[in-house]
C-alpha cells in the first residue's frame, strides 16, 4: 500500500481525535517518518501543516541509537501489542529545546505493519542540568538498570533494554556469577567495581560493570543501580594474550610463566591443606639427535606426542608443563615415595613406547628428576632447582632413569652455584692463566707447538684444573668469556715466542658451547688483528660433538675459520663417534687420539687404526698423554708424527714453557 493510501486512511480514521488537547502521532518506524499528527503534535514537532510534517523525512536527524531502539520497540510490539513505553525527549521545535515525555504504544497500520502511536504525556521542567542528563541516559551506550532488591528489573535505558535476553530478565539472571549481589549487606556508600559475564541478548559476554545500593525514587525501596559496559572485545584479546603469554603454541602446554605462578599457588593451595606433593622435572635423552639428523618437523612432531602422553597420564588430576626445548615439568600431588615411583615408571614405559615420525619409528627415553614438597622446599623455583638437579645426577646414572632429590646432590648444588658465582669474578680480576703443553714431533723429539690448557689461580683455593669449573662455565654461559681470555693469551704468546725466535703452532681448545656462540669468529679475528697475528699460527680443537649436529651454521663457520687460515682438529678422538669417513666431510687437519687409548696395551689396534686410516684421508695425528718411553716408542713404531704428555713436559705457565724453549732440548727425556 502506498503511503499516501495510508495517511489519507488514518486521517479519516482518527479525524475525531485530531482536536484533542493531547499531542499525539502515529510514526512508521520502518520508513521513519510520522504518518499523522494531532493538532497538538504540530507544535511540538514546530510543523505548520499536517501535511508537512508527514512530508519529513526524520532518518537523518536520528542517531543510530534511536533507530535500533525503534527497531527493538517495533519487535516488542509485535510480540505483545498491549506493551508501551516511556521516555523523555528533547526536541527542538524553535531551535530551543523542549523535553517532553512520550509514552509509545503499539499501532497496527491498514497495511498491516506495526508502527506506533505517540502521546506526549507532559512538559518536562526544562532544567538544563535534568535536560542533559536525561538525554544521555537515552543515546549512551553505556547500559543503565535498576533492579529491586528482590532482583525484578525496574527501569533499564534504552541501551541496557537492547541488552537484555528479555524485558522480564532479573539481576540473578542477568549476573549468575555477582553473588555479591543478592548479598543485602553492602551498604549504600560502597560501589562494586567487576568485570564479569553476562547474560546478554546476544549470548554470554563481558560487562565492566558498577553496581551500586541506592532507593528507587517512585517506591522509596532499596534498590540496585547498575550500570555496565561492553568489554568482551576486549576481553577476548587479553585472553589471548594471557592464553599466549602463559602457553606453549606448539604444544599448547602450559610455560614456564605459567609454572612460575600457577604452580606455585597449586602448591601452596595444597601445602595450606596440609598435603605434600612432587615436582617432576623431565628431560628427553639425545633429542637434540633427532632434531638434528631428522629436522625440526619431526622434532616438533616428537614434543607434541610426547606432551600428549604426559597429558594423558596427568589425566586432569595433575598438571603438565612444557619449559621449553626438551624439558617439560609434572606436578604430582603425592610425595608417597612409593607412588612417585610408580608415576615416575609409568612416565617412562610411556614416552619411550616408539613415536611415529613421518612414517620412521623413534624411540626417545626420558630422565626424570623428582623433588618433593614441603620437604625440599616450598617455592617453585626451588623445587625446579632441586628437580633438575636430580635430572642431571639420573641423567649421570645412564639417562632413562628416575632420581628423587637428595642432600649429597644438594651439596653438589650450592658449590655449583657457588662456582658459577664466583666465575664472574674470576674473569673481571683475570685469575683465569693460559697454561701451555709442547706438542713435540716423535720422529725428532723436537717442539713443534703447544696446546694451550686453561687453569684457574683462585686467591684461596690456589691452581684449579679446568675440569672443575669449564662445565659450570658452560652453564653459566661463562665460557665465552674465559675463551676470549685464553685465546689472547695464546696469541700472546705465540707472538712473544715468535720474537724470540721459536715459530710454534699453538692450540686452543674451543667448548662446544663457546663454539655455538654467534660471536665467536669476529672475536677471535678481532684478537689476532689486535697483536697483528694470523690465523696460519693457530690450531683449534673441537670435540666431535660440535660435528654430530651436521648443521649448515657449523659446516659455514667452519669454513670461514678455515678459509681464514685456522686448522682444526679433532680432540680426544677415539672417544665419540669416531667414524673417519664422516669426518671428511668437514675441513678437519688434525686428529688428537684420546690418551685412555695411548694408556691402554690393549687399545693397541684401535691407535693403529686411527693412525692408519689419518694417513689415507690426509689428517695429521697427535697423541695425546704419553707418559713412558714404551708408550713412545709404540707411537714411533707405527709412524704417529706428534705427541704430547707428562714424558716431556706437563702443562706450564708461559714463563716455565719459554724457558724450557730456551734451553732446547735439555728438557726433553
Ligand atoms: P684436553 O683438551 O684433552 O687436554 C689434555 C688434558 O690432558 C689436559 O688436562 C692435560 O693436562 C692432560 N695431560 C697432558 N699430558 C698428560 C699425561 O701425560 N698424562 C695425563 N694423565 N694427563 C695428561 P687439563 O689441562 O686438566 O684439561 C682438561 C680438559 O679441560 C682438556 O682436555 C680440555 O677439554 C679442557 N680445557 C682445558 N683448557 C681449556 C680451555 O682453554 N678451553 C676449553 N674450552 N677447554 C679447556
Ligand atoms: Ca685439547
Ligand atoms: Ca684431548
Amino acid at each position: 500500500m502506498v503511503v499516501e493510501k495510508i495517511v489519507l486512511e488514518l486521517e479519516q480514521r482518527l479525524r475525531p481525535i485530531r482536536h484533542l488537547q493531547q499531542s499525539i502521532w502515529i510514526f512508521d518506524i520502518d520508513n521513519s517518518r510520522v504518518l499523522w499528527a494531532s493538532d497538538r503534535a504540530l507544535d511540538v514537532w514546530n510543523a505548520g501543516s499536517s501535511e508537512e510534517l508527514v512530508a519529513r523525512d526524520m532518518a537523518a536527524d536520528m542517531s543510530a541509537t534511536v533507530a535500533n531502539r525503534l527497531k527493538q520497540y517495533q519487535a516488542d510490539f509485535n510480540r505483545d501489542s498491549s506493551k508501551n513505553f516511556q521516555e523523555i525527549w528533547t526536541l527542538y521545535p524553535d531551535d530551543a529545546p523542549a523535553t517532553i515525555d512520550v509514552v509509545f504504544s503499539a499501532f497496527t497500520l491498514p497495511d498491516g505493519r506495526m508502527a506506533m502511536i505517540c502521546e506526549a504525556i507532559g512538559q518536562q521542567s526544562e532544567d538544563a542540568q535534568a535536560l542533559r542528563s536525561a538525554e544521555a541516559l537515552l543515546h549512551t551506550s553505556v547500559m543503565i538498570t535498576l533492579f529491586a532488591s528482590t532482583g525484578e528489573p525496574l527501569y533499564r535505558n534504552p541501551a541496557a533494554r537492547a541488552s537484555a535476553n528479555r524485558s522480564s530478565q532479573t539481576l540473578q539472571q542477568r549476573f549468575p556469577d555477582l553473588t555479591v549481589l543478592q548479598s543485602q549487606d553492602v551498604s549504600a556508600s560502597e560501589e562494586i567495581k567487576v568485570v564479569a559475564p553476562v547474560v546478554t541478548s546476544a549470548g554470554k559476554c563481558w560487562h565492566d560493570i558498577t553496581a551500586r545500593r541506592c532507593l528507587d525514587a517512585a517506591s522509596g525501596e532499596p534498590a540496585w543501580l547498575i550500570s555496565e559496559v561492553d568489554v568482551s572485545r576486549l576481553k577476548s584479546t587479553e585472553e589471548r594474550a594471557q592464553f599466549l603469554a602463559e602457553h606453549d603454541i606448539l604444544t599448547k602446554l602450559p610455560n614456564r610463566n605459567h609454572v612460575s605462578i600457577e604452580f606455585q599457588r597449586l602448591i601452596d593451595n595444597h601445602l595450606s591443606s596440609g598435603k605434600s606433593g612432587a615436582l617432576i622435572f623431565l628431560d628427553l635423552d639425545r633429542f637434540k639427535n633427532v632434531n638434528d639428523s631428522q629436522g625440526h618437523a619431526s622434532g616438533d612432531r616428537l614434543l607434541v606426542e610426547v606432551s600428549k602422553r604426559l597429558t594423558a597420564i596427568a589425566d586432569g588430576k595433575h598438571s603438565v608443563a612444557r619449559l621449553g626445548g626438551d624439558e617439560f615439568l609434572f606436578l604430582f600431588f603425592s610425595a608417597d615415595r612409593k607412588e612417585v615411583a610408580t608415576l615416575a615408571a609409568q612416565i617412562q614405559d610411556c614416552i619411550s613406547e616408539p613415536i611415529d615420525l613421518f612414517g620412521r619409528k623413534v624411540v626417545v627415553t626420558p630422565s626424570i628428576g623428582i623433588s618433593l614438597f614441603p620437604e625440599h622446599g616450598r617455592s617453585i623455583d626451588d623445587l625446579m632447582r632441586f628437580a633438575d638437579l636430580a635430572m642431571y645426577a639420573a641423567k649421570d646414572a645412564g639417562r632413562n632413569s628416575a632420581v628423587i632429590f637428595n642432600q649429597a646432590i644438594g651439596k653438589a648444588l650450592t658449590s655449583k652455584i657457588r662456582l658459577e658465582q664466583e666465575l664472574d669474578t674470576a674473569i673481571s680480576e683475570g685469575q683465569f692463566v693460559a697454561y701451555f703443553q709442547p706438542r713435540v714431533s716423535a720422529e725428532s723429539n723436537e717442539v713443534v707447538g703447544a696446546e694451550t690448557l686453561v687453569r684457574w689461580i683462585h686467591p684461596e683455593n690456589g691452581l684449579i684444573p679446568p675440569d672443575e669449573f669449564i662445565p659450570a662455565a658452560e652453564t653459566s654461559g661463562a665460557i665465552a668469556q674465559i675463551g676470549k681470555c685464553v685465546f689472547e693469551q695464546a696469541v700472546k704468546a705465540q707472538r712473544a715466542w715468535l720474537s724470540q725466535g721459536f715459530n710454534l703452532r699453538i692450540s686452543v681448545n674451543l667448548s662446544p658451547l663457546q663454539f655455538a656462540e654467534e660471536s665467536l669468529l669476529d672475536d677471535l679475528f678481532e684478537i689476532l688483528r689486535q697483536h697483528d697475528a694470523s690465523a696460519q699460527d693457530f690450531e683449534l680443537e673441537i670435540t666431535e660433538s660440535v660435528l654430530l649436529g651436521h648443521d649448515q651454521q657449523t659446516i659455514t663457520k667452519l669454513h670461514t675459520l678455515v678459509e681464514k687460515g685456522f686448522r682444526i682438529a679433532i680432540d680426544d678422538f677415539g672417544t665419540g663417534y669416531s667414524n673417519l669417513a664422516y669426518l671428511h666431510r668437514y675441513p678437519i687437519r688434525c686428529l688428537k687420539i684420546d690418551r685412555s687409548f695411548i694408556q691402554s696395551e690393549s687399545a693397541q689396534p684401535i691407535v693403529e687404526l686411527i693412525v692408519q686410516m689419518a694417513r689415507l684421508f690426509k689428517l695429521d695425528v697427535v697423541a695425546e698423554g704419553v707418559e713412558t718411553d714404551e708408550q713412545l716408542a709404540v707411537l714411533q713404531r707405527l709412524g704417529c708424527e706428534e705427541y704430547q704428555g707428562f714424558l716431556f713436559l706437563p702443562p706450564v705457565d708461559q714463563q716455565t714453557f719459554s724457558d724450557m724453549l730456551h734451553k732446547g732440548k735439555q728438557l726433553a727425556a
